[in-house]
Parts: structure tokens; C-alpha cells; sequence
């Protein structure tokens, strides 16, 4: 996860106060801190960073007094690397050939093997990020212009990556050659954004132009537009599927698909593989709603909601340990006991990781009365973990991977559970199956065999 954003002016206005703007919309990617970057007039990279919501890292009336024309910024849920202040996004440097500073939205799976290769040969990391190596990569190439060692680093990385970055007199956005994670194009006026995700866009009143290639990198200077791209054999779109089930946010556009009408059509598509003897369906607030309505809709049964969400409290599965996700779950959900009492509920989630929201659910469900919980989720069984940019390192916390269905059923003490098939869950995207990675529910990483060896550079 994490989310970025960029924006660069050519009459020379003042962006950073639509930078934090772009970083609200995408808060959902990443709650634990904030940051933005940007270079002064004096050639100097300049960032403000904090822990936390993007509200309290950032003080929106400071930024927006700031003369800079061109910025950058990220919202950060950590991947790889621990959740302390070194690690916070933009990661900035003065190196020898100008001002660097990069926001990183995925994960780079040879990063151990490239910083190893880079350690050994005097660099100094100053954080645990995997983001760090492409900073130190573009540094040892003192002899190439920023640009060029930008797209030489990019060239020998592995996994995920969706940057925005900060040149001086250039913004330069990139996505990985198999565009594992969204990177949008907007503009508006003679302002050139980036974005993780197209809702972003819609804040800061842009038109969302297209998305980048799969491999693509975007450099935005006063000219306009330059697309180069990174230069590997190409390759074929590899999309993440978990960004439709959960991650993105319903009024974005990814890949030219709504996620709301994809997510819509995951719980159609699962009311009809497994329909449920309930006389209601409900959604797990909030990524599971909009299936949910898919489902009532389809299966005929009334949609209520019956469980209502603190709408100050953040995102279960992005919390980054066990403990407070525990408490996550009881701080921000709640049903109502008078549309529960009594009823035999259809409940259906987005999917189960840990399965702890699930059981703690059930079981308050249980305690206000249920007659019945079918639990009805609208992607396969994540079983494996993610290797580009989704924090589930180990199959031990994976609930489907240590138990089948039916133990896993009655782990979480529901009446039945039934999940979305991949076909189902590929169709309703509606790329080929080829350009859309489900490896968490099937373990098939890549086509090629590359999957996250820590290659040396
Ligand atoms: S492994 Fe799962 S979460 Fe990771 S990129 Fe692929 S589909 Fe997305």
C-alpha cells in the first residue's frame, strides 16, 4: 500500500497545498504518517514529514504558503521497513549531480539483494526502506544526469513500484513493467498531477487524462510531457486484484474499470456461486459494502446496514501490528441490535487475512442476537502472501492458509462460509486473466518464474 501524489506548475504557481489536498483523498492507502517534498530556489530538497493522518503530519495553511511549483508526496503504511520517522515518505537526497527526492507506493523485491550489492561498496543506508535503494542506486552513477541514473536504478529493480519523484525543474512519475499498482495522469489548467488513485484527481478539481503504461515513465517539465520507458523486455500488464477487492476507493478508476460497478459485481457473482438461506444481507463497513448491495441485489434478499462503522477510526488491516488491530476492530465497528436480533444475516467482507475482524464480528453478531451468519467473502482465499507492496509477510497469518474452509468456519464460529472463485473475481474485472495478479489467492507469482529472489544487481 501507501499512496502518492505530485504535482508540477508550469506558470510557476505555488502546488503544495494541492499535494496535501491529493494526499487527503488518498488517506485510505496509508495511515501512519505523511509527508511532502519539494526543491527550493536554491537547489535545496526541502521536505515536511510527520507521523499519523495526513491532517496532523501536515499543516495544510503552512504548505499552502510555500512558493514551490513543483512537489511531491506520500502517505505511508509500511511494507517493508518499521513504521519509525526515518522511514516516513519522501525519502530526500543532496547527491552529487542535484536535489532527489522519492514517494513509493508498492514494494521492490530484490531491494535486500540490490542494498547488500550497494553496502559493499560503501553506502550508508539511513533507513530501512526498500525505496532507499533507488537513491543510492542513481548516486553511484555520478557520470549519468539525474534523469539517466533514475532510469538506469528503475532498470534493475524487482516487484512494485509507482513513484512520483522530484528533479529539479522536474517531476517525474514511473510505474514498474508490470504496473502492479494504479499511477494516474490528470491536469488542470497548466497544472500536471499524479496520483495513486484517480479520486485524488477529482479533489483537486482535475481532469484524469490516462493512466501510465505498465514500464512507463512520465517526466513533466515546462515543455509538457516526455514518456520514455524503462528499458527491460516488455512486458505484460500485471494489475493487482486485491486494488478492486479492498484497497482502492469505489470512485476511482483503475485500468478504465469503476472499482464501485467491479466491487458491485464481486458480491452479484457471489450470490449467485453461493447463494445462503438468510433473510437479510449486510455489509462489513466499509469495503465490504458495496458487494454486499451486489449480493442482496442479486439474491433477492434485503440489503440492510446493519453494521455501522466509527467513521473516525482507520482501516483494520492497515494497522501494523496484531494489538492494535485487535482493538481496531472493536473501536470501529458496531451493529445495530435491532436490525440484528432475531435474523439470519448474510454477512459479506471483502476477504479474510488475519481473520480477526471476522470471529471478533461473528461473535458480537452472536451476542445481539443472530439467528444465523453466513459468511459470504467477495474474493478467493488469500493463502499467500504479497510480495509488491501488501503487508502479509508470513503464511502463518494467513487464516485460509492454516485452515480449510470449514475449520476456518468454525474458527470464526459463522453457520457457513463461502468465498468468490478467481475466474469470478478475474471476469469482473474485466481484464484477460494473464494482465490481472491474484498470486495471494494462488501462489502463481509470475509467469517467468521471477518472483522475489534477492537478485544481485
Ligand atoms: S499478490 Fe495479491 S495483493 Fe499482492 S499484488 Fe498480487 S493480487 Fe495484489
Amino acid at each position: 500500500m501507501c499512496g502518492v501524489f505530485g504535482a508540477f506548475s508550469a506558470s510557476g504557481n505555488p502546488v503544495l497545498e494541492e499535494v496535501y489536498l491529493g494526499l487527503y483523498a488518498l488517506q485510505h492507502r496509508g495511515q501512519e504518517s505523511a509527508g511532502v517534498a519539494w526543491i527550493d530556489g536554491e537547489n535545496q530538497i526541502r521536505t515536511i514529514k510527520g507521523q499519523g493522518l495526513v491532517h496532523l503530519a501536515l499543516n495544510q495553511a503552512e504548505l499552502s504558503g510555500i512558493p514551490a511549483s513543483s512537489a511531491i508526496g506520500h502517505v505511508r503504511y509500511s511494507t517493508a521497513g518499521g513504521s519509525g520517522l526515518s522511514n516516513v515518505q519522501p525519502l530526500a537526497a543532496n547527491y552529487c549531480r542535484g536535489p532527489v527526492a522519492i514517494a513509493h507506493n508498492g514494494n521492490i523485491s530484490n531491494a535486500s539483494g540490490v542494498r547488500r550489492y550497494l553496502e559493499n561498496r560503501g553506502a550508508i543506508f539511513q533507513s530501512t526502506t526498500d525505496t532507499e535503494v533507488i537513491l543510492h542506486l542513481m548516486a553511484h552513477q555520478p557520470h549519468k544526469t539525474e534523469l539517466d541514473a533514475l532510469v538506469d536504478s528503475l532498470r534493475k529493480l524487482k516487484g512494485a513500484f509507482s513513484l512520483a519523484v522530484a528533479l529539479k525543474d522536474r517531476l517525474v512519475a514511473a510505474r514498474d513493467p508490470w504496473g502492479f499498482r494504479p499511477l494516474a495522469l490528470g491536469k488542470r489548467d497548466d497544472v500536471y498531477y499524479i496520483s495513486s488513485e484517480s479520486c485524488a484527481l477529482d479533489l483537486v478539481g482535475a481532469e484524469m487524462i490516462r493512466e501510465l503504461d505498465p514500464g512507463e515513465i512520465l517526466v513533466i517539465d515546462t515543455d509538457g510531457l516526455h514518456s520514455l520507458r524503462i528499458p527491460v523486455e516488455p512486458r505484460r500488464r500485471y494489475l493487482c486484484s486485491f486494488e478492486f477487492v479492498y484497497f482502492a476507493r469505489p470512485d476511482s478508476l483503475i485500468a478504465g474499470q469503476s472499482v464501485y460497478q467491479v466491487r458491485k459485481e464481486l458480491g452479484r457473482r457471489l450470490a449467485r456461486r453461493s447463494p445462503c438461506s438468510g433473510n437479510c444481507a449486510t455489509g462489513m463497513p466499509d469495503s465490504g459494502t458495496i458487494a454486499a448491495m451486489g449480493y442482496a441485489e442479486e439474491s433477492g434478499l434485503a440489503y440492510e446496514k446493519a453494521i455501522v462503522r466509527n467513521r473516525y477510526s482507520g482501516r483494520t488491516f492497515i494497522e501494523p501490528t496484531q494489538r492494535v488491530r485487535e482493538l481496531g476492530v472493536r473501536k470501529k465497528l458496531n451493529p445495530i441490535r435491532e436490525l440484528i436480533k432475531g435474523q439470519s444475516l448474510a454477512v459479506v467482507d471483502d476477504s479474510i487475512v488475519r481473520g480477526t475482524t471476522s470471529r471478533k464480528m461473528v461473535e458480537l453478531l452472536r451476542n445481539y442476537g443472530a439467528s444465523e451468519i453466513h459468511m459470504r467473502i467477495s474474493s478467493p482465499p488469500v493463502r499467500f502472501p504479497c510480495y509488491y507492496g501488501i503487508d502479509t509477510p508470513t503464511r502463518e497469518e494467513l487464516a485460509a492458509a492454516r485452515s480449510n474452509e470449514e475449520a476456518l468456519c468454525a474458527e470464526i464460529g459463522a453457520d457457513s462460509l463461502a468465498y468468490l472463485t478467481e475466474t469470478d473475481l478475474v471476469e469482473a474485472i474485466g481484464l484477460p486473466a494473464c494482465e490481472v495478479c491474484t498470486a495471494c489467492f494462488s501462489g502463481s507469482y509470475m509467469e517467468d518464474g521471477e518472483k522475489y529472489e534477492e537478485l544481485d544487481i
